[in-house]
C-alpha cells in the first residue's frame, strides 16, 4: 500500500512524456503536486484539478458550479452543472469532434463520464 505513485506526464524540463513520481502535496493547495521526473530529475508543481485519470475523490460544490449549456466554453478543472440531469460534473478534457466542433469530457457524479458539446456555433 506504501508504494510509490507515478504518473505519465509531459516534463517541462526535458520536453518529453515521462515517468512523474508524485513526491508530496502542496500545503495549503489540495489539488497541487510535486512530480519529479524519471529522466531528468527535474522536479516540477503541477495542479492535479480537472485529472479525471487520478483516482482521487472528485469533491463536487453546486456553488461553485457553472450551469452546463451547449453555446458555452468550459476551462478543464472547471465544475458544471447539467440542469436536465440535476447532476454535477468536473471537466476533464476537451477533444475536437469529427465535424469539426468542439467538445468537452466531463466526469459526473452519478452519471460517470460523459461527452458533451461546448462552443456550439447555432447556425441562423
Ligand atoms: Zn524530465
Amino acid at each position: 500500500m506504501s508504494k510509490s505513485k507515478y504518473v505519465t506526464q509531459a516534463c517541462t524540463s526535458c520536453g518529453r512524456e515521462s515517468k512523474m513520481e508524485i513526491i508530496g502535496a502542496v500545503v495549503g493547495a489540495e489539488n497541487k503536486v510535486w512530480f519529479r521526473c524519471t529522466r531528468c530529475h527535474h522536479s516540477m508543481m503541477l495542479d492535479m484539478a480537472g485529472k479525471g485519470k487520478q483516482d482521487n475523490v472528485i469533491i463536487y460544490n453546486r456553488e461553485e458550479c457553472v450551469d452546463y449549456s451547449p453555446e458555452k466554453i468550459f476551462e478543464i478543472g472547471v465544475s458544471i452543472y447539467h440542469t436536465d440531469w440535476d447532476d454535477m460534473g468536473k471537466v476533464t478534457s476537451k477533444e475536437k469532434t469529427s465535424s469539426g466542433g468542439n467538445a468537452i469530457w466531463v466526469h459526473f457524479e452519478k452519471n460517470g463520464i460523459k461527452k458533451l458539446i461546448e462552443n456550439l456555433q447555432l447556425a441562423d
